[in-house]
């Protein structure tokens, strides 16, 4: 970060604009709604500064432009549209020690100005640090056609509300939790809609009688899916709760911008097994849970894929259960249906493929020994956790003489940057492995239905790398080049 940004109150307070062209006026008129005492120092201006001056709403310097006159001035704007007298002007300033904005001249500003979307009070400001300004005005109007109209007196009235807030909840937690229920609920959409005495009779309800401590303290857990890799695949209850939690329990798999949509003060805690190395027991994991919970946080128990799809999502539950706490479950996209889709593979197609099945490489164990009829007869398998089984597979296909030419697909790191994917066959799959040193975590596709995927290959993660903004934004592939081609 080159700019820290940061508020400004200039109520009153004198700032100077030199220059009294178009873009001159474009930030007289920006400060003016700051209350900032302005002064335009130019030979001539434009109509509408001229109004202005009349009415007394800017002053007007008459004369020569002095280095010494700066030093009367907060913030002062070089707005000309001569380059060496900006500098010149940037350079009085600094050794006055006060902030100058030097149009069009990211290097020679002290401070930039920001794009802004302005509802008041809630105020965003977007920077590039002068690097894209047609990115910063992309993201402003992409933002204020999200952020609702009446946002602002959302913001208003909660601060309005403030002080009763806080006297009527003496913990930071109770009163964190109450704003956060506050601007999801009935209150803020009654504000939104502009019905202020439905909102006022709600309020007043909340905050007589006796605080229900038993549930504004109470723990919960939330068992969350947080699909798999892709940020742009996380669902937005999922974001919701990540961002509500004041623990995280996460596992290896999931990545850092969904590990982002975490407020920063949550604690983060990894307690995903990494090949290998030691890590937690489910036991543990099951005990450190039930604790968190019994000490009062909301806990989000963030999960790759779908919790209740070989995540051991069940085994957390029924422990939450069994101490009777109370916890939410969160589905998530499950690896098989991303890296289908992300691979181009029909997990279904008509009158190839009329039935699905979600297994581990242990295949007898998982649906029966009658396994291998299912593959001969339109049907396909999607394995979890087999790229340690792949060779233990090839021979059980093989076993069950399965048509050696079978398509099979093994997805690594699907959804993300990283993806790679192998079309092969029931003969070939190992050696194709192999040759490829496909990693963990992959996933392995068994049927007809993955021949489409030849015709099927419409993403490739590589494609996208080292777009650092992508993360940033948390916003999927496709908006982002969107972005990118319409700038
Ligand atoms: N609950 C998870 C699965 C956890 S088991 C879900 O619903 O997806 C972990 C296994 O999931 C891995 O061994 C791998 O087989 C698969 N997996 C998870 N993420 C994956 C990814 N991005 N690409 C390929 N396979 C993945």
């Amino acid at each position: 970060m080159d700019r820290l940004p940061i508020f400004l109150r200039l109520q009153d307070k004198p700032c100077l604009v030199i220059g009294g062209g178009i873009v001159a006026e474009r930030k007289v008129r920006l400060l003016r709604r700051t209350g900032a005492s302005i002064s335009v120092l130019a030979p001539s201006v434009t109509k509408s500064l001229h109004d202005q001056i009349d009415q007394r709403l800017v002053t007007y310097l008459p004369g020569q432009y002095s280095s010494a006159g700066v030093a009367d001035f907060w913030l002062i704007i070089a707005a000309t549209d001569d380059a060496a007298f900006n500098r010149q002007i940037a350079a009085d300033a600094e050794a006055a020690g006060k902030f100058c904005n030097v149009v069009d001249d990211n290097a020679g500003s002290t401070f930039i100005l920001p794009a802004i979307v302005d509802r008041s009070p809630l105020i965003v400001a977007i920077g590039t640090e002068g690097n894209a300004p047609v990115l910063a005005q992309q993201l402003k109007n992409r933002i204020e056609a999200w952020i609702p109209e009446r946002i602002g007196e959302l913001a208003t009235q909660a601060g309005r509300w403030r002080q009763l807030v806080k006297k009527r909840f003496t913990s930071t937690r109770e009163r964190r939790r109450f704003w956060q229920r506050f601007f999801t609920g009935p209150i803020a959409a009654h504000l939104l809609a502009g019905r202020h005495s439905a909102a006022d009779k709600a309020m007043r309800k909340e905050l007589v009688g006796d605080v229900p401590t038993s549930i504004e303290s109470r723990g919960e857990a939330w068992i969350v899916g947080a699909g798999p890799g892709d940020p742009g695949l996380v669902t937005l209850r999922a974001q919701q709760l990540i961002g509500q939690a004041d623990v995280v329990l996460y596992d290896r798999l999931i990545s850092k911008p969904v590990l982002d949509f975490a407020r920063k003060e949550a604690e983060l805690i990894p307690v995903g097994k990494r090949a290998g190395s030691q890590s937690m027991s489910q036991q543990d994991i099951n005990q450190l849970l039930v604790k968190l919970v019994q000490e009062g946080n909301r806990v989000c128990r963030l999960k790759g894929g779908d919790p209740f799809v070989f995540g051991r999502g069940g085994e957390e539950a029924l422990a939450l259960a069994h101490a009777g706490l109370p916890f939410q479950i969160v589905p998530g996209i499950s690896a098989a249906l991303g890296c289908a889709a992300y691979a181009g593979i029909p997990l279904t197609l008509r009158g190839v493929s009329s039935s699905v099945t979600l297994a581990t490489a242990k295949l007898a164990d998982d649906i029966g020994p009658n396994w291998p009829q299912l593959l001969k007869s339109g049907h396909t398998l999607a394995l979890y956790m087999g790229v340690a089984s792949i060779a233990d597979l090839r021979q059980q296909l093989s076993d069950a003489n399965v048509a050696p030419d079978l398509p099979v697909a093994i997805v690594e790191n699907g959804t993300t940057r990283q993806q790679r994917t192998i079309l092969s066959s029931a003969a070939a799959m190992e050696d194709d492995a192999m040759n490829a040193n496909i990693v963990s975590p992959a996933i392995v596709f068994v049927g007809e239905s993955i021949r489409a995927a030849e015709h099927l290959q419409w993403f490739d993660g590589q494609a996208v790398n080292g777009d650092v903004v992508l993360d940033d934004l948390h916003t999927s592939h496709i908006d982002y080049l969107q972005l990118i081609e319409t700038g």
